[in-house]
C-alpha cells in the first residue's frame, strides 16, 4: 500500500509520548506528526480541550464574519426588511452554523454555545430587541427554529437520508454505530440520543431503542416527536410568561375564513415597512421596551412603578399608550393616532374597538393586532417610546443598550 506522504497526517491522542515515533512508511514517506489538521472541511484538534473544538471555533467565526458583512450591507443600503435578514440569514449564516451537524452531534455545550452567540445575536438585532429580549420570540416571531433543534432535526433527517439510500457502505457505518451503542460504548447513536435528550423541553422526547434506530419509520416518527416538541415548548414559554401576555391566544388567518394557532411564522407587523417605526411596535410587542413595568419589573417598588408623566397609576404599556394624560404632547400624538385608526379599520373593528373601551389592555391587544393598522401603531409606538426616552435621558439612569447598537460580537 501507497500513502500519499503529502496527503497524510499522523495525529497523537491523549498522552503524547515523550519521543516522538517516526512513521515512515517507506515507499510512501515519512508521515509528519500535526496536533490539527483539517479533514473533510473539519478542524480536528489533539490538544486535548476536544477533538472537533477548532471546528466549532472555526465556524462560529466564519458565521461571525458573514454576521458583519450582512451589517456592512445594512449600513450601506439601510436598514433591511427582517423578511431580507431572515432569508440572508438563511443564506449565509446558516450554513455555516450547521456546517456538520449531521456528524459532529452537539454534547459539549460550551463548544457549540460559541455557534449560538451567533445565531441569536443576528436574529435579535434584526427584528431590533435587546439581549434581555426573551429567547422565544426570536423563532415565534421570525418562523426560523432554534438552533439545537436545528442542527439535532438536521442530524436525523441525515440518518432518514442514510437508511433510505443505496450505498452499501454508509448503511453498515450506521448499523456499527447503532451496535456500539448497544453494546454499551461512545457512539453517533449514543451521541445523538445524549443531544435529543439535552434539548430544552425535548426531555421526554421517545427515543428509538437501538435496534429501531435503523428502520425508517420509527425515525420519521422521531423527527415528527421533535418538531411537534419544538413549537409545543416555543408556545408553551410564549403563553406561560404575562410578560407576553400582549400575544396571549393569538390566532393567524388560515387562508380559509378561518383563524388557527401558527407557533412560528414572520409576523406581519415585523413586515412594516419603516424600520424605526416597526423596531419600536417589535419592542412593545415583545416586551423589550423601556416602561416601568418591564424595566423596573424585579427591581422598582411601587414608587419606581409609578408612570413618568403623570407619577399616578402604574407605567404600562396600556397605561401609556391610551390613558396617561401626563403631557400634553402624548395626549395629543394619542387623538391623532385614534382618529387614524378610525380612519383606516372596518365599521366591524371599530365597533369591537369602542367595545374594549373599558379595558385598555385588551384594546392595546386588539390594536397590536389590527394588520391594517399596523402602520399608523408602529408609527405611534415610535412615537410614544421617542416621549419614553426623552425623559429618560432627562432623568439619567439607563438599563443598557438599545437593540440598534447591541454589541455585534
Ligand atoms: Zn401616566
Amino acid at each position: 500500500m501507497l500513502f500519499n506522504a503529502t496527503k497524510s497526517v499522523v495525529m497523537i491522542f491523549g498522552p503524547q509520548p515523550t519521543v516522538v515515533p517516526v512513521f515512515d512508511l517507506g515507499d510512501g514517506g515519512a508521515l509528519s506528526v500535526v496536533k490539527e489538521h483539517t479533514y473533510l472541511g473539519f478542524r480536528l484538534s489533539s490538544r486535548g480541550s476536544g477533538m472537533l473544538r477548532p471546528h466549532y471555533e472555526a465556524k462560529a467565526a466564519t458565521a461571525q464574519t458573514m454576521r458583519r458583512v450582512i451589517g456592512g450591507v445594512g449600513q450601506m443600503a439601510g436598514t433591511l426588511p427582517v423578511a431580507m435578514l431572515v432569508m440572508l440569514y438563511m443564506a449565509l449564516i446558516d450554513p455555516h452554523l450547521v456546517h456538520g451537524c449531521e456528524v459532529v452531534i452537539d454534547e459539549v455545550k460550551v463548544a457549540y454555545e460559541k455557534l449560538e452567540k451567533v445565531h441569536k445575536g443576528f436574529i435579535r438585532k434584526a427584528v431590533g430587541l435587546t439581549k434581555y429580549s426573551l429567547l422565544a420570540v426570536l423563532y415565534t416571531e421570525t418562523g426560523l427554529e432554534p438552533l439545537a433543534y436545528r442542527r439535532v432535526l438536521l442530524a436525523v433527517g441525515y440518518l432518514l437520508y442514510v437508511l433510505r439510500s443505496k450505498c452499501r457502505y454508509v448503511r453498515c457505518a450506521v448499523q456499527e454505530a447503532v451496535d456500539l451503542d448497544r453494546r454499551g460504548y461512545p457512539s453517533w447513536a449514543s451521541s445523538l440520543r445524549t443531544a435529543v435528550r439535552a434539548l430544552e423541553g425535548g426531555g421526554d422526547i421517545d427515543f428509538p431503542d437501538a435496534g429501531e434506530l435503523v428502520r425508517e419509520g420509527r425515525v420519521i416518527r422521531l423527527e415528527a416527536d421533535i418538531l411537534r416538541r419544538m413549537d409545543q415548548y416555543l408556545q408553551a414559554k410564549v403563553e406561560g410568561t404575562d410578560r407576553l401576555s400582549l400575544l396571549h391566544g393569538r390566532k393567524e388567518d388560515d387562508g380559509k375564513g378561518g383563524e388557527e394557532v401558527v407557533v412560528r411564522k414572520l409576523r406581519h407587523y415585523l413586515r412594516v415597512y419603516n424600520p424605526g417605526h416597526r423596531k419600536a411596535l417589535a419592542r412593545v410587542v415583545l416586551s423589550d421596551h423601556r416602561l416601568a413595568t418591564r424595566v423596573r419589573r424585579y427591581t422598582g417598588g411601587e414608587e419606581e412603578q409609578k408612570c413618568r408623566f403623570c407619577r399616578g397609576a402604574e407605567e404600562s404599556v396600556a397605561h401609556v399608550w391610551l390613558e396617561c394624560e401626563g403631557r400634553p404632547e402624548l395626549v395629543e400624538r394619542r387623538e391623532e393616532y385614534v382618529r387614524q385608526v378610525l380612519g383606516v379599520c372596518s365599521e366591524v373593528e371599530r365597533e369591537r374597538l369602542f367595545e374594549l373601551d373599558a379595558t385598555p389592555f385588551q384594546q392595546v391587544k386588539y390594536l397590536v393586532g389590527l394588520r391594517g393598522a399596523v402602520a399608523v401603531t408602529a408609527a405611534y409606538a415610535y412615537d410614544v417610546e421617542r416621549m419614553v426616552r426623552a425623559i429618560e435621558r432627562g432623568g439619567g439612569g439607563s438599563e443598557g443598550e438599545e437593540g440598534d447598537e447591541v454589541e455585534l460580537s
